[in-house]
């Protein structure tokens, strides 16, 4: 089976973990603070602080920002469960608001919709789905006008842009995640940006008990360090992020090359303003065809995966803690409708091939 993830490790990655091992410093220490270097240099960010991974990397963030208890942060309902899960964490609450069918990105207008409605939204949390990023320009400007903070979880977005800016670098502060999956990983990890000093000071002492000096705390943290085995595992990683990310877009065109004569199938999509990692590649079939679809290629060896079935809003968890009742009809559908396809660097011609005769049968079968 063509997984639909693979992480690229080679003899760099793990002699650079040999040596650490070997070193004696395993938990934070020289090397998490090189990988934090080696970011700002990469996406010219002015402030990185590496975390135990991309979930508390959000945290943190939202805690920099000031996020407290009574708060809401508006977000999207239709990416992975750690961004609502975050806000939570935070002690704060998320109020969902619908996504563009075209993006699958949160919807500008339906984040001016709420805003204007609730006065308690205090930020708003954006996604920069599978690798492609929110119209930042339209929601920093419309963050502005209601004075909230901005937030991008960033988590499946390394090195994607946006009008020239990278996907990060829009926000009051945003969280990557380096977990085995994303387009570069430490196995786990992730890391928070900002351009605020104070804050970024703030997120330095969260993530290490609130220690602001040697045994000196002064607020409730915890313990969310990144290891140095893990960032020597990122440093070689980032060395080969835009190889990678150029692979996953030829890997892209080749997928719709394959896909394009099948009018039943609606391939994503990129604009020019946009530069796309495609940490995913996700298309779009009509809901009756969609398990079907699933099952076939997975029978014949495409190890398509669905991103996400079940809208957060509609997790039985989230059901139970929502007061308000959610109808957010497009994630509703967009979840029944989706696919994503092995993309990653590693894919050869031969698995573009399993992955056209996967097709070929599933036509054959359920559309003649
Ligand atoms: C992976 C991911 C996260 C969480 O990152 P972890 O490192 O797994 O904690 C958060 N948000 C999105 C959109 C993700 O894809």
């Amino acid at each position: 089976m063509i997984p639909i993830s693979k992480p690229v490790i080679t003899e760099d990655e793990i002699k650079a973990v040999v040596d650490v091992l070997k070193s004696g410093m395993i938990a934070s220490g020289p090397k998490v603070k090189m990988l934090e270097e080696n970011l700002k240099n990469f996406f010219n960010f002015k402030n990185v602080i590496a975390t135990a991974n991309g979930t508390c990397a959000l945290h943190a963030a939202l805690f920099g920002l000031g996020i407290k208890e009574g708060d809401k942060v508006l977000t999207t309902p239709f990416t992975f469960i750690a961004t609502a899960n975050s806000i939570l964490h935070a002690g704060a609450k998320p109020v969902f608001a619908d996504i563009d069918e075209k993006t699958f990105n949160i919807d500008v207008d339906a984040i001016r919709e709420k805003l204007k409605k609730d006065k308690k939204i205090k930020a708003i949390m954006v996604v920069h789905l599978y690798g492609r990023v929110c119209k930042m320009d339209e929601i920093i400007k419309i963050a502005k006008e209601y004075g909230v903070k901005v937030v991008e979880d960033a988590a499946q977005a390394h090195g994607a842009k946006y009008k020239g800016g990278f996907a990060g670098s829009f926000g009051d502060a945003a969280a990557f995640s380096l977990y085995a999956t994303k387009n570069i990983t430490t196995a786990e990890g992730g890391f928070v940006t900002t351009k605020n000093e104070k804050i970024a000071n703030k997120i330095r002492t969260f993530i290490n008990h609130g220690q602001e000096k040697i045994y000196y705390h002064t607020m409730l943290g915890y313990n969310y360090r990144m290891t140095d085995i893990e960032a020597a595992i990122g440093i070689e990683q980032l060395k080969k992020l835009n190889e990678f990310n150029e692979k996953r877009r030829k890997n892209a065109e080749k997928l719709k090359q394959i896909l394009k004569n099948y009018d039943w199938i609606i391939l994503p999509q990129e604009s020019k303003d946009e530069y796309h990692i495609y940490h995913q590649f996700t298309i779009r079939v009509k809901s009756s065809l969609r398990d079907n679809l699933l099952k076939t290629l997975n029978e014949n060896g495409v190890g398509a995966k669905i991103f996400y079935p079940i809208p957060i809003h509609k997790q039985p968890f989230y059901k139970k803690l929502l007061s308000e009742k959610n109808s957010l009809p497009v994630s509703e559908k967009i979840a029944k409708e989706v696919l994503s396809l092995p993309v990653h660097p590693l894919l050869n011609e031969n698995d573009f091939d399993t992955i056209k005769t996967a097709f070929e049968k599933f036509k054959k079968e359920f559309l003649n």
